[in-house]
């Protein structure tokens, strides 16, 4: 079997490495800093943990390889603008939104789009990043270095924000995870919860979302879409041409997740339609020492990513699951030293895990 590489070696590079192992995948996660002359042979396969990448010796030579899956898709959605041209082409919902160009002026977005518009770096914003709020109670002009190079968005007053994570194979077949509702915290994902009944009927309306996109891009691999629901519509906030933290849950509430469906499909294998065990949830560890004693609760599982902690930086999770909500509920309680907004997720998910 040929070798796998990943371009970028982050947490996700080193999961999907985690998830090929049992295959017997060799799997080599390349560090977009890397200055190194890679051993690449010509049946080798590429795949990427990550929509950009600099220039390096080691980065070019992955991205030039015949066998780069997906290689077009990623920089038409790492740009907002062409992936928001992409969805308006497809006719599927998302927040009215428009280019901004040295004409554009705050008076215009807010005729255009409403009192609350949302201006999105087009490159390389995240978690949050790369936002600027423009509101009409507290006028403010568009900031000149935004001029050409990000877009502005109709600021959407959601009900709550879901996600769906699918995979595609080489043949077009497709396979999806249950919608997860997510909670984001000033723009970053702070934890999930899933499958949930109440989101059932969804479904398979961002099932027929998500297979219109992957089949028009004859995508290959996990891709996750993330939603506004408002009411019961679906709105396209962002999408993912990778294994996706809201998908993150599946490591524990899946029989085959999110990773391991990844590399089944780059490598050409046959894919699965995974079984769903009980009730999942998982906590994204923001900015937060790791702590140990964590693991003394029944049923967490934790991944720490060896990251230095700083304010804001995705640094680990933690994963439950169960067929008893009371004991993810009491899990939630026993959850130690863990600062604001902490309170607030985790009183979220305790309110998901009653209804
Ligand atoms: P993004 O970087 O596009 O994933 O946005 C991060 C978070 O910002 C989302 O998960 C939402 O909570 C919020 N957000 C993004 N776009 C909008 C919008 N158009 N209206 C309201 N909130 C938004």
């Amino acid at each position: 079997m040929s070798k796998i590489w990943v371009l970028g070696a982050g947490q996700l590079g080193a999961m999907l490495k985690q998830a090929a192992n049992p295959l017997g995948l060799d799997v080599e996660a390349v560090d977009i800093e890397s200055q190194a002359q890679l051993n690449l042979a010509a049946d080798d396969i590429v795949t990427a943990e990550r929509e950009e990448w600099p220039s390096t010796p080691a980065t070019n030579q992955l991205a030039t390889h015949a066998n780069f899956v997906n290689l077009q898709t990623f920089p038409q959605l790492a740009d907002r603008l062409t992936q928001k041209q992409l969805l308006d082409k497809l006719e599927l919902a998302t927040a009215p939104w428009f280019p901004v160009t040295e004409e554009t002026s705050a008076e215009q977005l807010h005729q255009d789009l409403g009192e609350r518009v949302l201006l999105k770096q087009r490159r390389g914003g995240y978690d949050g990043k790369g936002q600027h709020w423009l509101k009409s109670s507290q006028p403010s002009p568009v900031p000149s270095d935004w001029k050409g190079c990000a877009i502005a968005e109709q600021g959407i007053k959601f009900d709550e924000e879901v996600s769906l994570v699918g995979v595609r194979g080489k043949s077009g077949e497709t396979f999806f995870y249950p919608l997860t509702l997510n909670l984001h915290i000033d723009g970053i994902l702070y934890a999930s919860i899933a499958p949930l009944k109440r989101l059932v009927e969804l479904q398979a309306k961002a099932e027929g979302m998500l297979a219109k996109l992957m089949n028009d891009l004859d995508y290959v691999g996990v891709m996750a879409m993330e939603c506004f629901r408002v009411g019961d519509q679906l709105m396209i906030n962002e999408l993912a041409p990778r294994v996706h933290n809201s998908g993150h849950w599946t490591q524990a509430g899946a029989s085959t997740d999110q990773f391991e469906n990844h590399m089944r499909a780059v490598a050409g294998l046959p894919l699965a339609q995974a079984q769903i065990k009980n009730q999942s949830m998982m906590v994204n560890l923001i900015g937060v020492p790791v702590n140990y004693n964590w693991l003394a609760i029944s049923g967490l599982e934790l991944y720490w990513y060896k990251k230095e902690v700083r304010v804001g930086r995705k640094v680990g999770h933690l994963n439950f699951c169960s067929g008893d909500n009371t004991a993810l509920i009491k899990a939630l309680t026993e959850l130690e030293d863990l600062p604001a907004p902490y309170d607030q997720a985790l009183a979220w998910l305790t309110e998901h895990l009653s209804k």
